[in-house]
């Protein structure tokens, strides 16, 4: 830094013949003061007086090369591999992609630019004349198809990762925060789950969801176990009492039992289901021990006495 000669802080654009500060210039390594001869101004009028030249020429009829030398790499190459530049003649750049891309990512390479260009374009993005012209242009963009589903694709997969799933939930956090915004939410889903076509899908969905045969088992099992336990037990034994304790549901319940026994098979099911029932070895097990007990309580015992004796008279009075 020490070896450059001090150098006026002003200098003359050879464009409009102003004095101006050395930040009104362009870099252009070439040059001895590595400044671009023209001010930024004249130099961005320049460049659209070319593209207009050029753009008027190629009206005109002006043939475009199927091949053009890089102005860098000096090979000669098809014009597909140049990029579109309405400032040049034919609308193609200089430089190669391939030679393009790869100064381009040199430059990025060098410290501090990508910092720069990144306080940069934020500087630029707070502009209101820049952020409406980026809305237009996404709006307008979000139109073609392609680009809308590949936007949506990346918003998703972003949505997976660990900090989309972050700023989701902060974002959701953030706004069900405010209470009118909490209450509408609420109210929004509420018609939602109303509507007669997502009830329609949620019933199917349900009925879809309860056929399946995993659940089904699952849900055996789990009711099975749930009935098991003594709090259940309890539970239904009370409402039960509550429920019987009014004699008309007791009578409806009686008329309902008389009425399914009438039904056609169901005596004979009955009949047949107790048969395999009591021969099973664990019924039979519980049941003689039941009676084991039963036959020791003393009513049981007044009883069974009872019975007996009216039995015997019985007898005799046949004799
Ligand atoms: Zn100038
Ligand atoms: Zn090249």
């Amino acid at each position: 830094m020490s070896s450059k000669p001090i150098l006026r802080q002003n200098k003359e654009c050879s464009g409009c013949h102003r004095f101006l500060q050395k930040s009104e210039f362009n870099k252009d390594n070439k040059r001895k003061d590595r400044l671009s001869i023209y001010c930024k101004s004249c130099q961005s009028k320049i460049q659209k007086k070319y593209a207009e030249q050029w753009a008027k020429e190629r009206s005109r009829g002006l043939e475009i090369p199927k091949e053009k030398e890089c102005a860098r790499c000096h090979r000669i190459l098809p014009s597909t591999q140049f990029v579109k530049s309405k400032a040049n003649k034919f609308g193609l750049t200089p430089a190669c992609k391939e030679c393009q891309s790869k100064r381009y990512k040199e430059y990025m390479k060098r410290p501090g630019v990508k910092k720069r260009i990144r306080r940069r374009q934020k500087e630029l993005y707070t502009l209101p004349e820049v952020k409406l012209k980026r809305k237009k242009y996404r709006r307008k963009h979000n139109r073609i198809p392609e680009v809308r589903r590949r936007n949506r694709e990346r918003s998703r997969e972003y949505a997976r990762t660990p900090e989309g799933k972050r700023k989701q939930r902060e974002y959701r956090e953030r706004r069900l925060a405010i209470p009118e915004i909490r209450e509408r939410e609420r109210q929004r889903k509420k018609e939602y789950a109303h509507r007669p076509e997502v009830k329609k899908r949620f019933k199917q969905y349900l009925k879809d969801y309860l056929s399946r045969p995993e659940v089904i088992e699952r849900r055996k099992q789990y009711l099975k176990e749930y009935m098991q336990r003594p709090e259940t037990k309890e539970r239904i034994r009370k409402y039960n009492e509550k429920y019987f304790s009014n004699p008309d549901n007791l009578a409806k319940r009686r008329k309902y039992v008389r009425d399914y026994l009438q039904r056609p098979g169901v005596k004979k099911r009955i009949r047949r289901y107790r048969k395999q029932y009591y021969k099973r070895p664990d019924v039979k097990e519980k049941y003689h021990d039941y009676y084991m007990e039963h036959k020791t309580r003393p009513e049981v015992k007044e009883r069974n006495r009872v019975h007996q004796r009216v039995a015997v008279k019985r007898k005799r009075r046949k004799r």
